[in-house]
C-alpha cells in the first residue's frame, strides 16, 4: 500500500539570520496554518534579541498509532523531499506537535545520510546527537519564568496560586513541572479526547507516564488518581475546553491555536482570573483577548511567553558549532535572563508608546521593529 502525506516549509524572514522555526506533524496541518506560525515566528525570533529568521514547517502526517518504522519511514521521506532548501546557515529545523526528540533524531540521521554532513539543521536532538540539556524542558519552563517576572512587576507572585493548564504535551508537562518547583498548584491538563481536574494537584508522575511512556489517553489518569475528574471532549460544555471552567489565579493554554476563544475567556474572567500566559502558538482567540484587555486581565502573548525554547535552540546551535557544551545549570541560568529580558524590552516599548500594560501591542511593535531595522540596514 503506497500511503501519501503532504509536507510544507515555509521561509518567511531571513533579515536577522538564517530561517529558523519547528516542524509539526498532524493531520490537521495545512499550507495556511504553516503560514500563520511562520509568520508569528518571524517577531518571536526578533524578540529573543538573538540572530535568528522566521520559517515553519511540517506535514498532514498523524504519527498517532504508528510503529517506529513507519515514524522513521514518513521521516525519512519528509527529509530526503527538501534537504537541499536547508542548512545550518540557511534554515534550521526544530520540534512542535508531533514532533519530538524521535522524529527529531530520524530527521536529523536521514540529512547526515544524504549529504555525508554532521550539520546542526535541526535542534531539540536527543543529547546522544549533540542536544541541548534543558531543551525539552525550555519552552514550558520560559513560560512560567516570563509570567512570574510579569507578575513581579506587579508586586505579585504564583506562590501558593491554583494554576489552570490545557495540553499535555511537552510544553504543558515542564509548564507544570515548574509551576511546582515555583509553590504553585496546577490542577488540570487535557489532550485532544479530553480533561483532567484533579483538585490535589496534577500527579506528574502519572501524567508523565501516561503522556511520555505510554503515549495514552488521559483517560486512564483517573483510574489511578481517586482526586481526579475527566470530562470528555464532546461532553465540554458548549465546546469549550473544561480546563477552564475551574477557577484559577493564572491560566495557561498550552495545546494548540484558536483552543481558547470569547466562551472560555468569559468563565475565566468570571472566576476571577488574574493572568493568561500562552505555551501554545496563538491559542487564544482575537475576540477572546479583546476580553482580557477589556478586563483589565495580565495576558502574556505567544511570542513572548513561549520564546523560551526557541532561545534555548539557538544555545544548541551555538553549542555544536563551538563544540562546547553548557551544564544543564547553565543552560537554565541563560533562560531565566533570556525570559527576563523579553519581558523588559516589550514592557519599556509598552512604556514608549503609552501602552500600559498591553503586552500584546508591546511585543508586536518591538518584534517588528528589530527585522525592519535589519532589512533596511541591508539596503533594498
Ligand atoms: P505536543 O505534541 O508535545 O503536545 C500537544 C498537546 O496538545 C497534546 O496534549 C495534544 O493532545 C494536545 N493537542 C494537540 N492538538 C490538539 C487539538 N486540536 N485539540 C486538543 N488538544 C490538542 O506539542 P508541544 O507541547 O510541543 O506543543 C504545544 C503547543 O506549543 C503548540 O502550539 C506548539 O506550536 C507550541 N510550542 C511548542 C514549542 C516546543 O518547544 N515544543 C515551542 C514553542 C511553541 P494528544 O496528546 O491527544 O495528542
Amino acid at each position: 500500500i503506497i500511503h501519501v502525506n503532504n509536507g510544507y516549509r515555509i521561509q518567511f524572514n531571513n533579515a536577522l539570520g538564517p530561517y529558523k522555526g519547528g516542524v509539526r506533524f498532524h493531520p490537521s496541518v495545512t499550507p495556511d496554518i504553516l503560514k500563520f506560525l511562520a509568520f508569528e515566528q518571524i517577531f518571536k525570533n526578533a524578540i529573543t534579541g538573538l540572530h535568528i529568521g522566521g520559517a515553519k514547517g511540517g506535514a498532514d502526517f498523524d504519527p498517532k498509532g504508528k510503529s517506529d518504522k513507519e515514524i522513521m519511514k514518513f521521516c525519512q521521506a519528509f527529509m530526503s523531499s527538501f534537504y537541499n532548501s536547508i542548512g545550518a546557515d540557511i534554515d534550521i529545523l526544530g520540534g512542535d506537535i508531533g514532533v519530538g526528540a524521535r522524529e527529531v533524531g530520524y530527521l536529523f540521521g536521514e540529512y547526515k545520510q544524504l549529504t555525508n554532513s554532521y550539520h546542526s539543521i535541526i535542534t531539540s536532538k536527543p543529547l546522544s546527537l549533540g542536544g541541548s540539556l534543558g531543551r525539552i524542558s525550555a519552552t514550558g519552563y520560559g513560560l512560567i519564568y516570563f509570567t512570574q517576572t510579569l507578575l513581579e512587576d506587579i508586586g505579585e507572585t504564583l506562590k501558593g496560586k491554583i494554576c489552570t493548564i490545557s495540553g499535555s504535551g511537552n510544553v504543558a508537562i515542564h509548564a507544570i513541572e515548574k509551576l511546582y518547583d515555583l509553590g504553585a498548584i496546577p490542577v488540570t491538563c487535557s489532550d485532544s479526547k479530553g480533561a483532567i481536574h484533579d483538585s490535589n494537584g496534577i500527579d506528574l508522575t502519572l501524567l508523565k507516564n501516561l503522556k511520555l511512556e505510554r503515549r495514552a489517553s488521559l483517560e486512564y489518569y483517573v483510574a489511578e488518581r481517586k482526586s481526579a475528574t475527566y470530562v470528555k471532549k464532546e461532553q465540554y460544555e458548549g465546546g469549550s475546553n473544561h480546563v477552564w471552567n475551574i477557577p484559577c489565579f493564572a491560566a495557561f493554554p498550552c495545546a494548540t491555536q484558536n483552543e481558547l476563544g470569547e466562551d472560555c475567556a468569559k468563565r475565566l474572567i468570571n472566576n476571577d482570573v488574574k493572568v493568561v500566559s500562552e505555551g501554545a502558538n496563538m491559542p487564544t482567540t482575537k475576540n477572546a483577548i479583546e476580553l482580557f484587555k477589556e478586563h483589565n486581565i495580565l495576558f502574556g502573548p505567544a511570542k513572548a511567553a513561549n520564546a523560551g525554547g526557541v532561545a534555548v535552540s539557538v544555545l544548541e546551535m551555538s553549542q555544536n558549532s563551538s563544540l562546547q557544551y553548557f551544564t544543564e545549570e547553565e543552560v537554565d541560568e541563560k533562560l531565566q535572563n533570556i525570559m527576563s529580558n523579553i519581558y523588559t524590552d516589550i514592557k519599556k516599548t509598552c512604556d514608549e508608546y503609552c501602552l500600559e500594560m498591553d503586552l500584546v501591542s508591546g511585543a508586536n511593535i518591538l518584534g517588528f521593529k528589530r527585522v525592519a531595522n535589519a532589512m533596511i540596514a541591508q539596503g533594498v
